[in-house]
Protein backbone atom coordinates (compact mmCIF):
# COMPACT_ATOMS: atom_id res chain seq x y z
CA UNK A 1 0.00 0.00 0.00
CA UNK A 2 2.12 3.07 -0.99
CA UNK A 3 2.42 5.33 1.70
CA UNK A 4 0.64 8.51 0.53
CA UNK A 5 -2.72 6.36 -0.06
CA UNK A 6 -2.30 5.18 3.27
CA UNK A 7 -1.77 8.11 5.10
CA UNK A 8 -5.10 9.37 3.41
CA UNK A 9 -7.14 6.27 3.98
CA UNK A 10 -6.24 6.51 7.98
CA UNK A 11 -7.40 10.24 7.69
CA UNK A 12 -10.66 8.70 6.39
CA UNK A 13 -11.19 5.92 8.75
CA UNK A 14 -10.69 8.34 11.63
CA UNK A 15 -13.19 11.00 10.47
CA UNK A 16 -15.94 8.33 10.56
CA UNK A 17 -14.72 7.22 13.21
CA UNK A 18 -13.27 4.05 12.18
CA UNK A 19 -10.15 1.94 13.74
CA UNK A 20 -7.37 3.23 12.36
CA UNK A 21 -4.54 1.25 10.50
CA UNK A 22 -0.71 1.31 12.57
CA UNK A 23 1.24 1.30 9.78
CA UNK A 24 0.64 0.31 5.56
CA UNK A 25 1.68 -3.48 6.30
CA UNK A 26 -1.03 -3.84 8.63
CA UNK A 27 -3.49 -2.41 6.78
CA UNK A 28 -2.44 -4.23 3.54
CA UNK A 29 -2.75 -7.75 5.69
CA UNK A 30 -5.54 -7.05 7.37
CA UNK A 31 -7.47 -6.07 3.71
CA UNK A 32 -6.06 -9.27 2.38
CA UNK A 33 -7.37 -11.62 5.13
CA UNK A 34 -11.30 -9.81 4.21
CA UNK A 35 -13.52 -11.68 2.99
CA UNK A 36 -15.93 -9.19 1.35
CA UNK A 37 -14.19 -8.33 -2.35
CA UNK A 38 -16.07 -4.99 -2.12
CA UNK A 39 -14.19 -3.82 1.10
CA UNK A 40 -11.05 -5.11 -0.43
CA UNK A 41 -11.94 -3.03 -3.32
CA UNK A 42 -12.16 0.22 -1.88
CA UNK A 43 -8.68 -0.45 -0.07
CA UNK A 44 -5.94 1.45 -1.85
CA UNK A 45 -3.89 -1.81 -2.43
CA UNK A 46 -1.03 -1.61 -5.35
CA UNK A 47 1.15 -4.58 -6.74
CA UNK A 48 4.11 -4.91 -8.12
CA UNK A 49 5.62 -8.13 -9.79
CA UNK A 50 8.86 -9.28 -8.69
CA UNK A 51 8.62 -12.84 -9.91
CA UNK A 52 7.41 -15.24 -12.27
CA UNK A 53 4.97 -18.13 -11.45
CA UNK A 54 3.38 -20.36 -13.94
CA UNK A 55 4.20 -18.91 -17.70
CA UNK A 56 3.91 -20.63 -21.21
CA UNK A 57 5.47 -18.20 -24.00
CA UNK A 58 8.62 -17.64 -25.32
CA UNK A 59 11.98 -18.10 -23.36
CA UNK A 60 13.22 -15.88 -20.69
CA UNK A 61 16.51 -16.44 -20.66
CA UNK A 62 17.58 -13.36 -18.16
CA UNK A 63 16.12 -11.20 -15.63
CA UNK A 64 15.81 -8.59 -18.22
CA UNK A 65 13.97 -10.83 -20.67
CA UNK A 66 11.45 -11.03 -17.61
CA UNK A 67 11.27 -7.47 -17.00
CA UNK A 68 10.93 -6.39 -20.76
CA UNK A 69 8.02 -8.63 -20.78
CA UNK A 70 6.36 -6.88 -17.42
CA UNK A 71 6.95 -3.81 -19.21
CA UNK A 72 5.30 -4.77 -22.47
CA UNK A 73 2.19 -5.90 -20.52
CA UNK A 74 2.12 -2.76 -18.00
CA UNK A 75 2.53 -4.68 -15.40
CA UNK A 76 4.45 -2.36 -12.86
CA UNK A 77 7.63 -4.14 -11.56
CA UNK A 78 9.97 -3.12 -8.30
CA UNK A 79 12.47 -0.38 -9.64
CA UNK A 80 15.63 0.71 -9.57
CA UNK A 81 16.81 -2.24 -10.76
CA UNK A 82 21.31 -2.58 -11.03
CA UNK A 83 23.10 -5.21 -12.74
CA UNK A 84 26.59 -5.84 -11.71
CA UNK A 85 29.39 -8.15 -11.99
CA UNK A 86 31.76 -7.44 -9.15
CA UNK A 87 31.19 -7.50 -5.35
CA UNK A 88 32.35 -3.77 -5.16
CA UNK A 89 29.54 -2.84 -7.57
CA UNK A 90 26.89 -5.10 -5.70
CA UNK A 91 27.93 -3.32 -2.66
CA UNK A 92 27.57 -0.02 -4.24
CA UNK A 93 23.99 -0.72 -5.46
CA UNK A 94 22.93 -1.87 -2.17
CA UNK A 95 24.13 0.90 -0.31
CA UNK A 96 22.35 2.92 -3.18
CA UNK A 97 18.97 1.21 -2.74
CA UNK A 98 19.18 1.60 0.96
CA UNK A 99 19.66 5.59 0.28
CA UNK A 100 17.31 6.38 -2.02
CA UNK A 101 14.80 3.94 -0.87
CA UNK A 102 13.07 6.27 1.01
CA UNK A 103 11.71 8.49 -2.40
CA UNK A 104 9.96 4.98 -3.45
CA UNK A 105 6.62 6.19 -2.24
CA UNK A 106 6.30 2.94 -0.13
CA UNK A 107 7.64 0.88 2.43
CA UNK A 108 11.07 -1.22 1.95
CA UNK A 109 13.27 -2.88 4.48
CA UNK A 110 16.08 -4.12 2.51
CA UNK A 111 16.89 -4.79 -1.46
CA UNK A 112 16.98 -8.79 -2.88
CA UNK A 113 20.52 -9.80 -5.31
CA UNK A 114 19.49 -12.22 -7.75
CA UNK A 115 21.50 -14.26 -10.32
CA UNK A 116 20.59 -13.03 -14.22
CA UNK A 117 20.80 -16.09 -16.15
CA UNK A 118 18.00 -18.05 -15.86
CA UNK A 119 20.24 -21.53 -16.87
CA UNK A 120 22.62 -20.16 -14.44
CA UNK A 121 19.92 -20.41 -11.41
CA UNK A 122 18.73 -23.86 -12.12
CA UNK A 123 22.68 -24.91 -11.86
CA UNK A 124 22.54 -23.24 -8.40
CA UNK A 125 19.59 -24.91 -7.52
CA UNK A 126 17.57 -24.68 -4.16
CA UNK A 127 18.13 -25.50 -0.69
CA UNK A 128 15.50 -27.14 1.47
CA UNK A 129 14.38 -23.41 2.43
CA UNK A 130 15.34 -21.03 -0.56
CA UNK A 131 16.72 -20.52 -4.28
CA UNK A 132 20.51 -20.06 -3.92
CA UNK A 133 20.71 -17.69 -7.06
CA UNK A 134 19.01 -14.96 -4.85
CA UNK A 135 19.28 -13.77 -1.39
CA UNK A 136 17.36 -10.54 0.77
CA UNK A 137 20.28 -8.30 2.49
CA UNK A 138 18.16 -6.23 5.05
CA UNK A 139 18.99 -2.67 5.91
CA UNK A 140 20.39 -1.73 9.34
CA UNK A 141 17.19 0.81 10.33
CA UNK A 142 18.32 4.12 10.58
CA UNK A 143 18.81 5.53 14.11
CA UNK A 144 18.87 8.98 14.81
CA UNK A 145 19.43 10.99 17.70
CA UNK A 146 16.85 13.34 19.91
CA UNK A 147 15.43 14.81 23.01
CA UNK A 148 11.59 12.84 24.91
CA UNK A 149 10.45 16.47 25.83
CA UNK A 150 7.19 14.48 27.61
CA UNK A 151 5.62 12.01 27.87
CA UNK A 152 1.75 11.11 27.44
CA UNK A 153 -0.47 8.90 28.54
CA UNK A 154 -3.37 7.31 26.17
CA UNK A 155 -6.18 5.16 27.42
CA UNK A 156 -7.23 2.19 25.44
CA UNK A 157 -10.22 0.18 24.37
CA UNK A 158 -10.47 -1.95 27.40
CA UNK A 159 -8.44 1.26 29.64
CA UNK A 160 -5.11 0.01 29.46
CA UNK A 161 -2.51 3.10 30.13
CA UNK A 162 -0.02 3.02 27.25
CA UNK A 163 2.76 5.67 27.77
CA UNK A 164 4.39 7.50 24.68
CA UNK A 165 7.12 9.92 24.17
CA UNK A 166 6.75 13.02 23.01
CA UNK A 167 10.14 13.78 20.85
CA UNK A 168 11.64 16.88 19.43
CA UNK A 169 10.68 15.92 15.66
CA UNK A 170 13.58 14.37 13.76
CA UNK A 171 13.77 12.33 10.03
CA UNK A 172 14.13 9.18 10.30
CA UNK A 173 14.31 6.38 7.69
CA UNK A 174 12.52 9.07 5.47
CA UNK A 175 9.41 10.44 7.67
CA UNK A 176 9.47 12.70 10.68
CA UNK A 177 9.02 11.52 13.65
CA UNK A 178 7.62 12.84 16.43
CA UNK A 179 6.08 10.41 18.44
CA UNK A 180 6.62 6.38 19.75
CA UNK A 181 5.12 4.23 21.87
CA UNK A 182 6.72 3.35 25.20
CA UNK A 183 4.50 0.13 25.31
CA UNK A 184 4.07 0.36 29.27
CA UNK A 185 6.00 1.60 32.53
CA UNK A 186 8.17 -1.75 32.76
CA UNK A 187 9.64 -0.93 29.23
CA UNK A 188 10.22 2.71 30.63
CA UNK A 189 11.70 1.26 33.51
CA UNK A 190 13.97 -1.44 31.69
CA UNK A 191 15.55 0.81 29.53
CA UNK A 192 15.32 3.46 32.05
CA UNK A 193 13.98 6.13 29.71
CA UNK A 194 13.10 9.26 32.18
CA UNK A 195 11.25 13.18 30.88
CA UNK A 196 13.90 15.35 29.60
CA UNK A 197 16.56 12.66 28.00
CA UNK A 198 18.37 12.63 24.65
CA UNK A 199 17.40 9.40 23.32
CA UNK A 200 18.08 6.97 20.32
CA UNK A 201 15.61 6.36 18.04
CA UNK A 202 14.72 4.27 14.86
CA UNK A 203 11.42 2.56 12.99
CA UNK A 204 11.03 -1.35 14.23
CA UNK A 205 10.41 -2.97 10.93
CA UNK A 206 10.98 0.09 9.48
CA UNK A 207 7.46 1.48 10.08
CA UNK A 208 6.76 2.04 13.76
CA UNK A 209 9.19 4.24 15.73
CA UNK A 210 11.01 2.72 18.66
CA UNK A 211 13.33 4.48 21.73
CA UNK A 212 16.08 2.21 21.40
CA UNK A 213 17.89 3.61 24.33
CA UNK A 214 19.25 6.59 26.04
CA UNK A 215 22.32 8.58 25.80
CA UNK A 216 23.27 8.63 29.42
CA UNK A 217 26.31 10.99 28.63
CA UNK A 218 23.76 13.84 27.94
CA UNK A 219 21.35 12.95 31.16
CA UNK A 220 20.38 16.21 33.46
CA UNK A 221 21.68 15.73 36.40
CA UNK A 222 18.44 16.49 38.55
CA UNK A 223 16.25 13.73 36.46
CA UNK A 224 14.26 11.25 38.26
CA UNK A 225 13.45 7.63 37.42
CA UNK A 226 9.72 8.13 35.48
CA UNK A 227 6.91 6.58 37.39
CA UNK A 228 3.38 6.68 35.36
CA UNK A 229 1.07 6.76 38.66
CA UNK A 230 2.79 9.80 39.85
CA UNK A 231 3.38 11.17 36.23
CA UNK A 232 -0.93 10.97 35.57
CA UNK A 233 -1.41 12.13 39.44
CA UNK A 234 -2.70 9.00 39.78
CA UNK A 235 -6.19 9.27 37.71
CA UNK A 236 -6.94 7.98 34.40
CA UNK A 237 -6.21 10.79 31.75
CA UNK A 238 -9.27 10.45 30.16
CA UNK A 239 -11.69 10.76 32.72
CA UNK A 240 -9.67 11.49 35.82
CA UNK A 241 -10.92 8.02 37.60
CA UNK A 242 -8.61 6.10 39.32
CA UNK A 243 -6.01 3.70 38.15
CA UNK A 244 -4.93 0.09 39.50
CA UNK A 245 -1.85 -1.87 38.25
CA UNK A 246 -3.17 -5.71 39.13
CA UNK A 247 -0.08 -7.82 40.78
CA UNK A 248 2.02 -9.47 37.60
CA UNK A 249 0.65 -7.12 34.90
CA UNK A 250 2.43 -4.58 33.13
CA UNK A 251 0.07 -2.48 33.14
CA UNK A 252 -1.83 0.44 34.51
CA UNK A 253 -5.55 0.36 33.94
CA UNK A 254 -8.41 2.74 34.29
CA UNK A 255 -11.07 1.53 36.22
CA UNK A 256 -13.58 3.76 36.04
CA UNK A 257 -16.85 2.35 34.84
CA UNK A 258 -17.41 5.39 33.17
CA UNK A 259 -14.47 5.80 31.16
CA UNK A 260 -15.55 7.58 27.76
CA UNK A 261 -12.16 5.89 26.53
CA UNK A 262 -13.69 2.87 27.10
CA UNK A 263 -17.48 3.16 26.48
CA UNK A 264 -18.00 0.15 23.75
CA UNK A 265 -15.82 -2.70 25.35
CA UNK A 266 -18.07 -1.02 29.24
CA UNK A 267 -21.27 -0.99 27.07
CA UNK A 268 -20.69 -4.37 26.17
CA UNK A 269 -19.70 -6.00 29.58
CA UNK A 270 -22.76 -3.95 31.01
CA UNK A 271 -25.34 -5.87 28.30
CA UNK A 272 -23.88 -8.93 28.52
CA UNK A 273 -25.51 -12.22 29.72
CA UNK A 274 -24.27 -12.62 32.79
CA UNK A 275 -24.32 -8.74 33.93
CA UNK A 276 -27.43 -7.12 33.02
CA UNK A 277 -28.01 -9.56 30.18
CA UNK A 278 -29.55 -6.64 27.77
CA UNK A 279 -29.93 -8.71 24.38
CA UNK A 280 -29.71 -7.28 21.15
CA UNK A 281 -27.06 -4.45 22.80
CA UNK A 282 -23.02 -6.68 21.85
CA UNK A 283 -20.05 -4.90 19.91
CA UNK A 284 -21.93 -3.49 16.34
CA UNK A 285 -24.71 -1.57 18.49
CA UNK A 286 -22.52 -0.38 21.08
CA UNK A 287 -19.85 0.56 18.61
CA UNK A 288 -22.44 2.42 16.88
CA UNK A 289 -24.09 4.16 20.08
CA UNK A 290 -20.39 5.26 20.27
CA UNK A 291 -19.70 6.33 17.35
CA UNK A 292 -23.05 8.37 16.61
CA UNK A 293 -22.31 10.41 20.50
CA UNK A 294 -25.89 8.45 21.81
CA UNK A 295 -23.90 7.29 24.68
CA UNK A 296 -20.44 8.09 26.49
CA UNK A 297 -21.18 5.24 29.44
CA UNK A 298 -22.81 2.19 29.80
CA UNK A 299 -25.13 4.35 32.00
CA UNK A 300 -26.64 6.06 29.37
CA UNK A 301 -28.54 3.68 27.59
CA UNK A 302 -31.02 4.20 29.93
CA UNK A 303 -32.14 7.13 28.13
CA UNK A 304 -32.37 6.22 24.85
CA UNK A 305 -35.58 6.40 23.65
CA UNK A 306 -37.32 3.44 21.51
CA UNK A 307 -37.21 5.96 18.78
CA UNK A 308 -33.67 6.83 18.95
CA UNK A 309 -32.67 2.74 18.88
CA UNK A 310 -34.79 2.23 16.35
CA UNK A 311 -33.32 4.51 13.68
CA UNK A 312 -29.83 3.65 14.67
CA UNK A 313 -27.74 3.22 12.27
CA UNK A 314 -25.48 -0.10 12.62
CA UNK A 315 -24.15 0.74 8.92
CA UNK A 316 -22.18 3.60 7.02
CA UNK A 317 -23.38 6.42 5.58
CA UNK A 318 -23.24 5.53 2.15
CA UNK A 319 -24.96 2.18 3.24
CA UNK A 320 -26.88 2.40 6.00
CA UNK A 321 -28.42 -0.27 8.10
CA UNK A 322 -30.97 0.65 10.81
CA UNK A 323 -31.39 -1.62 13.98
CA UNK A 324 -35.02 -0.85 13.50
CA UNK A 325 -38.25 -0.58 15.89
CA UNK A 326 -38.74 -4.30 16.56
CA UNK A 327 -34.73 -4.78 18.26
CA UNK A 328 -34.90 -1.72 19.84
CA UNK A 329 -38.55 -2.30 21.65
CA UNK A 330 -36.70 -5.78 23.08
CA UNK A 331 -33.78 -3.26 24.31
CA UNK A 332 -35.81 -0.83 26.07
CA UNK A 333 -38.10 -3.88 27.84
CA UNK A 334 -34.89 -5.46 28.93
CA UNK A 335 -33.06 -1.90 30.08
CA UNK A 336 -36.37 -1.85 31.91
CA UNK A 337 -35.71 -5.33 33.50
CA UNK A 338 -32.31 -4.38 34.10
CA UNK A 339 -33.23 -1.73 36.68
CA UNK A 340 -34.33 -4.44 39.30
CA UNK A 341 -31.78 -7.11 38.75
CA UNK A 342 -29.62 -8.07 41.80
CA UNK A 343 -26.96 -6.15 42.72
CA UNK A 344 -24.58 -9.61 42.08
CA UNK A 345 -25.41 -8.65 38.47
CA UNK A 346 -24.95 -4.85 38.85
CA UNK A 347 -21.30 -5.48 40.05
CA UNK A 348 -20.57 -7.87 37.71
CA UNK A 349 -21.76 -5.33 34.69
CA UNK A 350 -19.78 -2.50 36.22
CA UNK A 351 -16.71 -4.52 35.23
CA UNK A 352 -14.72 -3.32 38.77
CA UNK A 353 -11.03 -4.56 38.72
CA UNK A 354 -10.73 -7.54 40.48
CA UNK A 355 -14.77 -8.04 40.31
CA UNK A 356 -15.65 -11.32 38.46
CA UNK A 357 -18.81 -13.39 38.96
CA UNK A 358 -18.23 -15.36 42.26
CA UNK A 359 -16.65 -12.08 44.00
CA UNK A 360 -19.79 -10.16 43.16
CA UNK A 361 -21.92 -12.92 44.31
CA UNK A 362 -19.71 -12.85 47.79
CA UNK A 363 -20.24 -9.22 47.90
CA UNK A 364 -23.72 -9.26 47.61
CA UNK A 365 -24.44 -11.70 50.26
CA UNK A 366 -22.21 -9.06 52.70
CA UNK A 367 -24.40 -6.17 51.67
CA UNK A 368 -28.13 -5.59 51.30
CA UNK A 369 -27.65 -2.68 48.28
CA UNK A 370 -25.07 -0.90 46.36
CA UNK A 371 -25.15 2.41 48.76
CA UNK A 372 -23.80 0.35 51.93
CA UNK A 373 -20.98 -1.55 49.56
CA UNK A 374 -19.40 1.57 48.62
CA UNK A 375 -19.29 1.84 52.38
CA UNK A 376 -18.34 -1.68 53.50
CA UNK A 377 -17.58 -1.63 57.17
CA UNK A 378 -16.52 -5.09 56.30
CA UNK A 379 -14.50 -4.62 53.40
CA UNK A 380 -12.45 -1.84 54.90
CA UNK A 381 -12.09 -3.95 58.18
CA UNK A 382 -10.34 -6.69 55.54
CA UNK A 383 -8.06 -4.30 54.05
CA UNK A 384 -7.34 -2.83 57.36
CA UNK A 385 -6.13 -6.71 59.20
CA UNK A 386 -3.22 -7.72 56.08
CA UNK A 387 -2.93 -11.07 58.30
CA UNK A 388 -3.14 -14.21 55.72
CA UNK A 389 -5.66 -15.57 58.00
CA UNK A 390 -7.51 -12.27 59.14
CA UNK A 391 -10.70 -13.37 57.63
CA UNK A 392 -10.89 -16.54 60.53
CA UNK A 393 -8.72 -14.36 63.19
CA UNK A 394 -10.00 -10.85 63.65
CA UNK A 395 -12.94 -11.23 65.63
CA UNK A 396 -15.32 -8.46 63.48
CA UNK A 397 -15.02 -10.45 60.53
CA UNK A 398 -15.20 -14.11 62.19
CA UNK A 399 -19.32 -13.84 61.68
CA UNK A 400 -19.34 -13.15 58.52
CA UNK A 401 -17.68 -15.87 57.27
CA UNK A 402 -16.29 -14.54 53.86
CA UNK A 403 -14.93 -17.20 51.17
CA UNK A 404 -11.80 -16.88 49.64
CA UNK A 405 -13.88 -14.89 46.66
CA UNK A 406 -13.75 -11.56 48.43
CA UNK A 407 -10.32 -10.76 49.60
CA UNK A 408 -8.10 -7.67 50.27
CA UNK A 409 -7.28 -7.54 46.68
CA UNK A 410 -11.14 -7.02 46.21
CA UNK A 411 -11.88 -4.72 48.84
CA UNK A 412 -9.15 -2.54 47.51
CA UNK A 413 -10.64 -2.21 44.35
CA UNK A 414 -13.59 -1.57 45.58
CA UNK A 415 -13.49 1.11 47.97
CA UNK A 416 -10.83 2.57 45.67
CA UNK A 417 -13.35 2.81 43.26
CA UNK A 418 -16.43 4.11 45.32
CA UNK A 419 -14.48 6.94 47.05
CA UNK A 420 -13.29 8.36 43.86
CA UNK A 421 -14.90 10.99 42.22
CA UNK A 422 -16.02 8.41 39.30
CA UNK A 423 -17.22 6.11 41.90
CA UNK A 424 -19.30 8.90 43.43
CA UNK A 425 -20.40 10.22 40.22
CA UNK A 426 -22.01 6.45 39.38
CA UNK A 427 -23.77 6.22 42.50
CA UNK A 428 -25.22 9.83 41.63
CA UNK A 429 -26.25 8.60 38.44
CA UNK A 430 -28.27 5.85 39.53
CA UNK A 431 -29.93 7.85 42.57
CA UNK A 432 -31.25 10.45 39.51
CA UNK A 433 -32.38 6.97 37.50
CA UNK A 434 -33.88 6.04 40.58
CA UNK A 435 -31.88 2.51 40.32
CA UNK A 436 -30.73 1.35 43.55
CA UNK A 437 -29.31 -2.06 42.64
CA UNK A 438 -30.41 -4.50 45.91
CA UNK A 439 -29.20 -8.01 46.99
CA UNK A 440 -30.90 -10.95 46.11
CA UNK A 441 -28.64 -13.21 48.49
CA UNK A 442 -28.70 -11.30 51.44
CA UNK A 443 -26.98 -13.18 54.36
CA UNK A 444 -23.85 -11.54 55.98
CA UNK A 445 -23.68 -13.33 59.41
CA UNK A 446 -23.32 -16.88 57.85
CA UNK A 447 -21.81 -18.16 61.30
CA UNK A 448 -24.07 -16.99 63.44
CA UNK A 449 -27.35 -17.96 61.54
CA UNK A 450 -29.18 -20.71 63.66
CA UNK A 451 -29.17 -23.74 61.70
CA UNK A 452 -31.91 -25.24 64.14
CA UNK A 453 -34.50 -22.70 62.16
CA UNK A 454 -33.84 -23.82 58.75
CA UNK A 455 -36.72 -25.16 56.54
CA UNK A 456 -34.83 -28.44 56.04
CA UNK A 457 -33.63 -28.40 59.83
CA UNK A 458 -34.24 -31.81 61.14
CA UNK A 459 -34.87 -34.20 58.48
CA UNK A 460 -32.34 -36.54 57.07
CA UNK A 461 -31.60 -36.21 53.25
CA UNK A 462 -32.17 -38.83 51.00
CA UNK A 463 -28.74 -40.37 49.36
CA UNK A 464 -28.70 -41.54 46.14
CA UNK A 465 -26.61 -44.67 44.60
CA UNK A 466 -24.71 -44.74 42.07
CA UNK A 467 -23.75 -48.20 40.48
CA UNK A 468 -22.04 -49.37 37.53
CA UNK A 469 -22.80 -52.42 35.66
ZN1 LIG B 1 -10.71 6.46 32.38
Amino acid sequence: MPNEAFAAMNAERDEQGLATFANPRNATAGTLKQLDPKIVAQRPLAFLAHGLGAYEGPELPSEHDFHALLDSLGIPRNQPVFTVSTLEGLLESVAKINHDRHDLGYGTDGAVVKVLDRREREQLGYTSRAPRWAAAYKFLPEQKETRLHSVTVQVGRTGVLTPVAELDPVLVSGTTVSRATLHNEEEIQRKDIRLGDTVIIEKAGEIIPAVVKVVLEKRAADSKPFSLFDHVGGQCPSCHGPISKEEGFVAWRCTNFECPAQAVSKIKQFASRKALDIEGVGETVAEALVSRGLCRTPLDLFALTEATLGSLNLGSDEEPRRFGEKNAAKVIEALQQARSKPLARWLYAMGIRQVGESAAKELSRLHATLGELAQSPILTEILKDTRADAKKKNELLVPYAITGDVGPAVAESILAFFQSEAGRHVLERLGALDIDPASANYLPKAAEVDLSAMPLAGKRAAGTQSRTV
